[in-house]
């Protein structure tokens, strides 16, 4: 067994490996840029390496400044995760020229594999179904219409180098074909460096389903089950499970054997993974599944196989990778219940999930039994713009595929981060949907309905009466008074956004400045408005700010006036209601601007008191 360790990755699945690796007893080298110089991944390893700046080309895409590292401490192994270098045959033939052992396949692996087209070839010599399409190298425009036509519409455009849901196109009729396989071609030009396409049958109701399979070199290859990826925004994995709903067993036999088929035909070594794209329109059938692509690294969503087999397929790469043959044997290998993986992302799907950046004021993930979280940050820690905004995974297993989906809900439910904002509450609807609860998903799903998944919730009342109730004691401090105490309507702000509570109960004892509510994955921030408008805190600031847009009508001081704390200076009518704001001090009014009548914005100078000296 290797000795050390470097990995040549970041985030969440550099920790995952780091973890095994340290179990084995294993010395860990992490590498790291300079945005991740206090990353989670740097702070688990035993020893950690600079590779250069923030830009992931600049440095975990450099394959010498990582074999440098590896040489100049000591390193006798590479892992690379998933992403950056793991499937570029170059870099893994540079380590093993290098003296270091690669955990992966060998190059030659890789390369097959590499390209949809030849890939498809192969995959076709060895038995295994592919999705009709032309897999030709005669790349004229008329000449891919004719083929296109001869599938029969709706058809696929696919840059044969294409990856992560780039380089694809979907026509659905003749006319659009010549500008999709245009606007295909630039981008796969741009975006890989190879204009070349190929054309695949667009398969309706489609489901993404895959195989992990593991080959070591003594020449054994076995599979893990299959898992299931349908539910997929823009061609990307939103959640995982396994096994697949619906698969029976002889459908299973007949994936997981072809899948099985596919490694040997590449001579593969490590943990790989086959994908199949099924025709889910009439549930799952042996002859409705075709192949798709070969991932030859580990997966993003490895945890839902490593759960429902009981095996770790990280210690497997290592003991792989060190010569040892695959520890068990095909009919040692079993499925036991179920389970369900959900990526939470540091993105807004309110706002069309653009990425949130920042600090993680607040992290906090929900542990449910069967609960697993894979993550690579921690409370306090940056999220920075350069790297995929995957901030942790979130792993349940169950008896049950229900049972799965539930914990994962709860799990998720009971997250809260702020202020970067997630997906959770995105993930909790898609959890719910119907189609997806009864196990009926395909990968248009959240195409169809994301638009409602991707709405965000609302805190509830008692959550809101809660926290206002947190907050009354301070907000009166600052001056603020509840305008007519018979109605008992406080106005706060909810993320900046004004809003009336109607106030019952006790008020806390210890009041707070601002309060986070966290529910259905979300988090909010409440303050008083007073507050939060005026921009200054405390009751001895005597700025008097407007604490949200609104019209004066009322002036009861006049400058020069004197004051006592609590007493009446001028009424202001926003939101429909009339405000009231009062002397925070005795003093005097050493400036007057609001004028009756007037209308005036948010943190508007009103009124200054100056404090009567002692
Ligand atoms: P990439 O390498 O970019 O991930 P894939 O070939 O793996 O591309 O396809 C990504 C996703 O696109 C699949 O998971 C599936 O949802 C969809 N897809 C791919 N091929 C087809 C097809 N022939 N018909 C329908 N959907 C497809």
């Amino acid at each position: 067994m290797i000795k050390s360790l470097l990995i040549a990755n970041r985030g969440e699945i550099a920790c995952r490996v780091i973890r095994t690796a340290r179990r084995l007893g294993i010395r860990t080298i992490a590498v790291y840029s300079d945005a991740d110089a206090k990353a989670l991944h740097v702070r688990s390893a035993d020893e950690a390496v600079h590779i250069g700046p923030s830009a992931a080309r600049e440095s975990y895409l450099v394959g010498e400044k990582i074999i440098a590292a590896a040489k100049a401490t000591g390193a006798e192994a590479i892992h690379p995760g998933y992403g950056f270098l793991s499937e570029n045959a170059e870099f893994a033939q540079a380590v093993m020229d290098a003296g270091i052992v690669w955990v992966g396949p060998k190059p030659a692996s890789i390369t097959a594999m590499g390209l949809k087209d030849a890939a498809k070839k192969l995959m076709l010599e060895a038995g295994v179904p592919c999705t009709p399409g032309y897999l030709g190298d005669d790349q004229d425009p008329a000449n891919l219409a004719a083929e296109a036509a001869k599938i029969g519409y709706p058809v696929l455009i696919k840059a044969v180098a294409g990856g992560g849901g780039k380089g694809m196109r979907l026509v659905e009729k003749p006319e659009d074909f010549a500008d999709a396989l245009a606007s295909c071609q630039r981008e796969a030009s741009a975006s890989f460096g190879n204009a070349h396409v190929l054309i695949e049958k667009y398969i309706l109701s489609p489901r993404h389903i895959e195989v992990q399979v593991f080959g070591d070199s003594h020449g054994n290859v076995v599979h893990l089950f299959e898992r299931d990826c349908s539910l997929q925004r823009r061609h990307q994995k939103v959640i995982e499970e396994a096994p697949a709903p619906g698969m029976d067993a002889a459908t299973r036999e007949a994936v997981c054997m072809a899948a099985v088929r596919a490694a040997k035909a590449v001579d593969y070594e490590g943990a790989g993974t086959i994908e199949f794209i099924a025709d889910g329109s009439e549930g799952l059938r042996a002859d409705r599944i075709w192949f798709m692509e070969m991932n030859t690294r580990l997966q993003v969503e490895h945890p839902v196989t490593e759960e429902i087999t009981g095996v770790d397929l990280v210690e497997w790469q290592l003991r792989v990778a060190s010569g040892e043959p695959i520890p068990c044997k095909q009919d040692e290998l079993s499925i036991n219940g179920w389970a369900m993986e959900a990526r939470l992302y540091a993105e807004d799907p309110a706002k069309g999930f653009l990425p949130s950046i920042g600090r993680l004021e607040l992290f906090e993930l929900g542990e449910v039994e069967g609960g697993r979280i894979d993550t690579g940050v921690y409370e306090g820690a940056e999220v920075s713009p350069f790297y995929d905004p995957m901030i942790a995974k979130l792993i349940t297993h169950g008896s049950s595929r229900d049972e799965a989906r539930l914990r994962l809900s709860d799990m998720l439910e009971d997250s809260a981060v702020w202020p970067v904002r997630t997906n959770a509450a995105f993930l909790i609807n898609a959890l719910a949907h119907p189609e997806f609860a009864s196990g009926k998903v395909d990968t248009g799903l959240i195409g169809r309905d994301g638009e409602a998944m991707a709405t965000d919730p609302e805190p509830s009342d008692e959550m809101l009466l809660e926290a206002a109730m947190g907050l009354v004691p301070y907000a009166m401090a600052s001056g603020f008074r509840l305008n007519a105490p018979s109605r008992n309507v406080g106005t706060f702000l909810l993320d900046g956004q004004p809003i009336e509570i109607a106030l019952e109960g006790e008020a806390a004892d210890e009041p707070e400045e601002s309060i986070l509510i966290a529910e259905n994955g979300k988090v909010w921030q409440l303050q008083p408005w007073r507050v939060a408008g005026s921009g200054h805190h405390g009751a001895h600031d005597g700025d008097i700010l407007s604490p949200m847009p609104g019209k004066i009508i009322a002036v009861d001081v006049t400058e020069g006036q004197s004051v006592t704390k609590g007493q009446k200076l001028l009424t202001l009518e926003a939101m429909k209601m009339e405000h009231t704001l009062t002397a925070p001090f005795d003093g005097v009014v050493a400036e007057l601007k609001a004028v009756s009548g007037t209308q005036v914005q948010v943190d508007a100078l009103l009124a200054r008191i100056e404090a009567v000296e002692e």
